[in-house]
Order: structure tokens, then C-alpha cells, then sequence
């Protein structure tokens, strides 16, 4: 037994039921007209699974319409798959690992994890925190960096992600273009706010910024530095220009 046998995660009518549970809890909609009576399953041979037709509007349709399932050959059963490997993994998940668990092509792969993430966006891309609020931050190297050659030390070939984690609540990476106090600083300034108390591991670009004096910091009158609770004082705007991935943590 795994969490991934369960039957919706392998049969197209237990997906199809998961999911209709889920966006229809008190019965079936018809995206056309509204209507949420005289819905009846399309039962035919040939026809697909999930079809109902409405005898308002006599058109048919399935839970996918209106959802990111919309428009996709891929059956529901491994967009469940999916879904419950990006949600379960704490780094994500990656188009290639999608391909290959899912047997899908890298195309379809990488369709599929780009409407996820575009699912699990919360819209907003507000700041993480808020009073009270714990946010704590680090950065990674994941990758290579195309044409870039390895060198004898250091990540230079690599990209540089920075983390920022809400405690209990959201998570959110950034890309970063480059490693310095400068653009940490302001990609903390733009997406922690500023009533959150901000932390860090002591090491690396993002503790070094927050270290820093308010003066060096571009911009900013930014931190208060205590030794391991920092809070940042700058008014958050909206990222730009960084590709911005959030998923609930
Ligand atoms: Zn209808």
C-alpha cells in the first residue's frame, strides 16, 4: 500500500468521482447555463467518461470544463497523480520527474506542472507574513546554468533560488538573477511584510543581507539586526521581473 494506490490515483471513474465530489459537493452544474437539475451521466458506449448532459440547455459537458483540466487528453487519474506529487514533496517536483513517473511525454509534463503551478498560485503574490509572523529565508543552488562552465569552487554555474517560508503558512521561491545583498535584499523587501520578524540561518548572500547595515542595503532603511530575529521595515510591492513559484507549505 502507498498513498498512490488508492483508487483515484489509478482508476478514471474513481478520479472522475474525487474530482466531482470535490467541485460539486451538492450535485453537478452546467458550465453553459447554470442550471443544477435535469443533469443526467451521458451513458453511451462510445462516450467518454464524466459526460453529462443538461436538458436546460442540451449541451454537454464534464467536471473538467472552466477547471486546469480543461483542453487536456491527459486522463484524470494522473493529473491526481501529479498533483499529489507536487503537493507532497517539499522541493516541487520537476517537469522531468513528471515525464517519467507519469509516463507522459516531457511536453505534456511540462503542461501538466505549469497549470499546476499556476493552480497553486494564490492570486495575490501578496507579501508572506504579517504581525506577528515568522518568516524565515535561505537560498539554494539548483541546476546549471546553460554555457556556463563549472568552476574550480563555488556555485557561479548554478541557479540561485531564494526560499521564503511563513511558518504554518505559505511558501514561496524566487529566482534569482544575481547573488548579492543588493537583489536579496530586494526581493525580501518585496515579497516578506515588513510587520513579519524574518529569519535566517546565519550563512550565505540572504543572512549577509539582512546583517547588513540599513545603509548598505540599496534603498532602504531595511533591518533591525538582532542576531537571529530580523524584521524588515520597507514597504513591500510586487515582485518584478522574477518568476515567482507559491505553493501552500
Ligand atoms: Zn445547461
Amino acid at each position: 500500500m502507498s498513498a498512490l494506490s488508492h483508487p483515484r490515483f489509478n482508476d478514471e471513474h474513481a478520479a472522475y468521482e474525487w474530482v466531482e465530489a470535490r467541485l460539486w459537493p451538492n450535485g453537478p452544474v452546467c458550465p453553459h447555463c447554470g442550471a443544477t437539475d435535469r443533469i443526467r451521466p451521458l451513458m453511451g458506449k462510445s462516450t467518454r467518461i464524466g459526460v453529462k448532459k443538461c436538458y436546460h440547455c442540451y449541451k454537454p459537458f464534464t467536471v473538467k470544463v472552466g477547471t486546469i483540466f480543461e483542453d487536456s487528453h491527459v486522463p484524470m487519474f494522473k493529473w491526481l497523480q501529479a498533483f499529489h506529487l507536487m503537493c507532497s514533496s517539499k522541493k516541487g517536483i520537476s517537469s522531468n520527474q513528471l515525464h517519467r513517473i507519469l509516463e507522459v511525454s516531457l511536453k505534456t509534463a511540462w503542461f501538466m506542472s505549469h497549470r499546476l503551478r499556476e493552480a497553486m498560485r494564490d492570486g495575490s503574490l501578496g507579501p508572506l507574513g504579517g504581525g506577528g509572523k515568522v518568516v524565515e529565508a535561505d537560498e539554494t543552488f539548483i541546476g546549471r546554468k546553460k554555457g556556463v562552465p563549472t568552476p574550480k569552487g563555488g556555485p557561479s554555474h548554478k541557479h540561485a533560488v531564494l526560499a521564503l517560508v511563513e511558518r504554518g503558512g505559505k511558501a514561496r521561491s524566487v529566482h534569482l538573477d544575481e547573488v548579492t545583498k543588493a537583489e536579496v535584499g530586494k526581493l525580501v523587501r518585496e515579497n516578506i511584510d515588513r510587520e513579519s520578524r524574518f529569519m535566517t540561518d546565519g550563512a550565505g548572500t540572504t543572512a549577509r543581507s539582512a546583517r547588513s547595515s540599513p545603509s548598505t542595503v540599496t534603498s532602504a532603511t531595511l533591518w533591525a539586526s538582532t542576531s537571529a530575529a530580523r524584521t524588515a521595515r520597507s514597504t513591500p510591492t510586487r515582485s518584478r521581473g522574477s518568476s515567482v513559484c507559491s505553493s501552500a507549505a
